[in-house]
């Protein structure tokens, strides 16, 4: 796709930025800290099946010498476990041609140009320079000065290397008045960039925006009303001990929240394409919910062995009581029905309940072990 005001040719054909839901969601540590607080935090993301990507920042660009400057490559070997853990993609910021190569280097599947490297012509020619050739999908984040041209300017320098598989990330702007802002939003801007470089994914980073975790529902459904196609959101398993950013980071349980709050399909009804992906992601979430249904079976026989051996019944009462409202406040709090709810808890415990019978059963019919000496 090419536009009248701009070199820009562009396939937005990516597999990665192509939301699965709309919109889609990046999530994860402004900075990678340590390997815990990165599994800790990823672990928490993927209980919220709406988030698509795990971000972390490595190396920080920051405004001022001698604030937390990020680890490094080890933070990439960290975001590599994630992944395998997890099975999410993974993104980071890159600004030089040494952070593309590690970045690459580790299996990193989605880069992003940050605010303080876009206003940087010579920053975003090394970066692209160092993706000639190779397929990924960028996004670019706007420069932290409102010039639309510079932010265009960068996606057409990677452009020119070949990169085809471009996002945008609106993170708002430094203004000589950004109250209550970190960042100025000028929602203006959307529309503009959106006119320049038509047909490109468009991110809202809310986090670099609010700069606070009171105001990031305002600013992501504002974003959503103007059609963003995804949002990228801080997120960290202590915000308050964060070494970057701390008070608009929130915790994965924040950010389901966060989610649930939100009116995320303004105006969008899927296309065809997207019911495609809908799909998909439906049969990964059946997949993910056999799987659980295995380990929980399997939980429920060490159970069962456990009663046996201890001449337990097996329908303990008080514990199924329990059970049962603590799912049912937590359906609640999702937004899950009720009776659904119930009447799947039923079949489980049905279920969990024949396993230990077999269990019990199994026992009292097989010989005993003097017998086999
Ligand atoms: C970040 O995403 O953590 C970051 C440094 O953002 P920005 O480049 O928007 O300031
Ligand atoms: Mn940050």
């Amino acid at each position: 796709m090419s536009s009248n005001n701009s070199n820009l040719n562009i396939t937005t054909d990516s597999k990665i930025l192509k939301s699965s839901t709309i919109p889609t969601l990046i999530s994860g540590p402004c900075s990678a800290e340590s390997e815990e607080q990165m599994l800790q935090t990823a672990r928490g993301l993927i209980n919220d099946h709406r988030v698509h990507i795990f971000r972390a920042g490595i190396w920080k660009p920051r405004t001022r010498p001698g604030l937390f400057e990020g680890v490094g490559r080890v933070g990439l070997e960290w975001l590599r476990t994630v992944k395998q853990e997890t099975g999410l993609p993974t993104a980071v910021e890159v600004a030089n041609a040494q952070h593309v190569e590690e970045a690459l280097e580790y299996g990193v599947d989605i880069l992003w140009v940050g605010a303080r490297t876009t206003v940087n012509p010579f920053s975003v020619q090394e970066v692209a320079d160092a993706l000639q050739g190779v397929d990924i999908p960028v996004l670019v984040k706007n420069p932290v000065n409102p010039d639309i041209q510079l932010w265009l300017g960068a996606l057409e320098r990677l452009n020119r290397a070949g990169i085809t598989d471009l996002g945008l990330i609106h993170r708002g702007f430094s203004t000589p008045n950004n109250k209550p802002y970190r960042n100025h939003p000028k929602w203006e801007t959307i529309q503009q960039i959106r006119s320049l470089a038509p047909g490109i994914p468009l991110f809202c980073d809310p986090s670099h925006i609010a700069g606070r975790r009171d105001l990031l529902e305002t600013v992501s459904q504002q974003a959503l009303h103007l059609g963003v196609d995804g949002l990228m959101i801080e997120s960290h398993i202590n915000p308050d001990v964060a070494l970057s950013d701390a008070s608009q980071q929130v915790t994965p349980e924040g950010l389901t929240k966060l989610l649930n709050a939100l009116d995320l399909d303004h105006e969008h009804v899927a296309s065809p394409e997207q019911l495609q992906d809908l799909r998909s992601l439906i049969d990964r979430l059946d997949h993910d919910l056999i799987n659980l249904l295995f380990l929980r079976s399997d939980v429920s026989k060490r159970i069962g062995e456990y009663k046996r051996a201890n001449a337990l019944d097996i329908f303990q009462a008080g514990r199924w009581k329990e059970l049962v409202e603590d799912r049912v406040r937590l359906a609640n709090e999702v937004g899950v029905d009720e009776g659904f709810i119930r009447a799947i808890l039923d079949a489980i415990h049905q279920h969990s309940i024949g396993v230990q019978n077999e269990v019990i059963n199994a026992a009292a019919t097989s010989p005993k072990k003097e017998a086999i000496k």
